[in-house]
């Protein structure tokens, strides 16, 4: 039995796009076709889970048990 498949040398998925910007993505900062696109979806992913912690804590602000 040999599974040598190096997962390295695969190249990238047909089609697949820049999350970000929808440019055709490159190798090295796959799924995102550049550092730029990386770091921008990673901000706006941030933001939102900021956003979200802040919901949660006034959220239960109005919990009221009864
Ligand atoms: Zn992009």
């Amino acid at each position: 039995m040999s599974t040598d498949k190096k997962i390295e040398s695969i190249p990238l998925s047909k089609g697949q796009k820049c999350p970000t910007c929808q440019k055709p993505a490159s190798l090295k900062h796959r799924p995102f076709c550049s550092k730029r696109c990386a770091d921008l979806d990673l901000g706006q992913w941030l933001n939102e889970g900021y956003k979200i912690a802040s919901e949660e804590e006034s959220d239960m602000d109005e919990y009221d048990p009864g």
